[in-house]
C-alpha cells in the first residue's frame, strides 16, 4: 500500500530528529556533528541543517570544550546553550514545597521553599508555590523561564495535570498543573514526586546514561519510579511503581488504602518511628548513630523489607541499578545495609546482584525531574518555547 507523506508526518519527523540531537548533546556534553551523526543515526545532512537552525536559535554553542589549536574546522564540537533559559521544577510534599530554577544542562540556579501547613487548601498552596516561583525568577533573571513542572503527591494522572487522590492533604481530583498554569502564565506540567526523582536522576544524576534502573523513595511514603528502555515508564493507568502497597503481611496492620499488612504499614517513616517507639523517623536515624538498639533495630526491619520488595521487582523488571532516595534514605548505611543484604538473599542469581546507591541529586532529585519534564517537552516541541513573554510582564 502507497503511504502519503504528508507535512504533519514531516513535521513530526523534524521534532524527533531535532530530539535525538539535543537528547545526544544533554547526556554527551558536547560532540563534534561528526559524532552525533554517528550516535543519532542521522544523516550528515539532516545533522548539518538541525544544528544550522538550532544554533541560529542560540541553542547550541559551538567550539565550547575544545583548546583553540585543534578546533579544527570539521570537528568543531556543539555543546547545549545551558544559560538559554530555564524550566521551574517544583516539589509539592506533604510539609513542604520547594521551588527551583534548574538550567538546560541541569544546574540548579536559584532556590526557594517554604512550610506546607497541614489542612492546606489546593488554592493557598498554589498561591504560594506562584510567589515563591516569582522570587526565584527574579532573583535569577534567566533569559527565558521555559514552564513549569510540578512533581505532585499522591496518584497523578500526568496527561491531565490532575491531583487524583493525595491522600495526606485530603484532596481528590484537584486539577493542580491547570491552576499553577493560571497563576504563573506558563505551560505547567505535572507528574507524581517518586516518577519525577526517577526522571531528575536519568536526565541528570546516577540514571544517566543507565537503560533500565528503579528509583525508590523510603519516606513518609514509599513509591518506585521506573525507567525501562531509556524511559520513564507510568503503566496502563499512571499507577506502575505503587510498591508501597505490596503485600508483606497478611494479617498486618491496616494500611490507609484499605488493604493489610502493605509495605509502607512496616517500613514508612511513620512505622520505623513506631516501631522504634519514637516520634519520627528523623529522631530515629539520629538515635541509630548514637548506637540506640531500638533505632537501629528498627532502621534494618526497614531495610529488609524494603530490599525483599526490591528483590521482587528485579525479579519482574531485572533492572541494571536501584536508586534509594527520601527523607529515611538520610539514615545512609543504617537503612542500606540491611536492603543490600536482603537483596543478596532473595536474588536468583548470586553473579548479578542488582547495585543499590543513594540518589545522586539528594533532596533536590524531584523538583530537578519536575523541570526535566518541562526539558523533555521542549527538546521534542521545537526551538522556540509556548510562552516566552512571561518576563516582561512581571
Ligand atoms: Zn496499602
Amino acid at each position: 500500500m502507497e503511504r502519503r507523506f504528508v507535512p504533519g508526518n514531516a513535521r513530526l519527523l523534524k521534532e524527533l530528529n531535532q530530539y535525538q540531537i539535543l537528547d545526544a548533546l544533554r547526556r554527551h556534553g558536547s560532540l563534534a556533528r561528526s559524532e552525533l551523526a554517528r550516535i543519532t543515526g542521522l544523516t550528515p545532512p539532516t545533522v548539518g541543517a538541525i544544528t544550522a537552525a538550532l544554533l541560529a536559535d542560540g541553542l547550541l554553542l559551538e567550539g565550547e570544550g575544545l583548546p583553540a589549536a585543534s578546533a579544527g574546522r570539521r570537528a568543531v564540537p556543539l555543546s547545549l546553550n545551558a544559560e538559554w533559559g530555564v524550566a521551574i521544577g517544583v516539589l509539592l510534599s506533604i510539609t513542604r514545597a520547594q521551588v527551583l530554577a534548574v538550567d538546560l544542562g541541569g544546574a540548579v540556579r536559584g532556590r526557594a521553599e517554604f512550610a506546607v501547613r497541614s489542612g492546606a487548601q489546593p488554592g493557598e498552596v498554589a498561591d504560594g508555590i506562584a510567589a515563591a516561583v516569582q522570587r526565584v525568577v527574579a532573583e535569577v533573571r534567566p533569559r527565558r523561564v521555559i514552564g513549569a513542572g510540578a512533581a505532585l503527591h499522591g496518584l497523578v494522572d500526568h496527561a491531565g495535570g490532575v491531583m487524583r487522590f493525595a491522600p495526606h492533604f485530603g484532596w481528590r481530583d484537584v486539577p493542580f498543573a491547570a491552576m499553577l498554569a493560571e497563576r504563573l502564565e506558563l505551560p505547567v506540567v505535572a507528574d507524581n514526586d517518586v516518577r519525577c526523582m526517577a526522571l531528575g536522576e536519568l536526565w541528570f544524576g546516577a540514571g544517566r546514561g543507565v537503560q533500565n534502573f528503579v528509583c525508590v523513595r523510603v519516606g513518609t511514603g514509599i513509591g518506585a519510579g521506573i525507567v525501562l528502555d531509556g524511559s520513564l515508564f507510568r503503566g496502563g493507568r499512571a499507577l506502575a511503581g505503587e510498591i508501597g502497597h505490596f503485600t508483606v503481611d497478611l494479617n498486618g496492620p491496616l494500611c490507609h488504602c484499605g488493604s493489610r499488612g502493605c509495605l509502607e504499614t512496616v517500613a514508612s517513616g511513620p512505622a520505623i518511628a513506631r516501631r522504634a517507639g519514637m516520634e519520627s523517623a528523623t529522631a530515629v536515624a539520629r538515635a541509630a548513630e548514637a548506637g540506640d538498639a531500638r533505632a537501629l533495630q528498627a532502621l534494618a526491619d526497614a531495610g529488609t523489607h524494603v530490599g525483599v520488595a526490591i528483590a521482587n521487582l528485579a525479579k519482574t523488571l531485572d533492572p541494571e541499578l536501584v536508586l534509594i532516595g527520601g527523607g529515611v534514605a538520610r539514615a545512609g548505611e543504617h537503612l542500606l545495609a540491611p536492603l543490600r543484604r536482603a537483596i543478596a538473599a532473595h536474588a536468583l542469581d548470586q553473579r548479578a546482584v542488582v547495585p543499590v546507591h543513594p540518589v545522586a541529586l539528594g533532596d533536590d532529585a524531584a523538583a530537578v525531574g519536575a523541570a526535566a519534564l518541562v526539558l523533555e517537552r521542549f527538546f521534542r516541541g521545537g526551538a522556540v518555547p509556548a510562552v516566552l513573554g512571561w518576563m516582561g510582564r512581571h
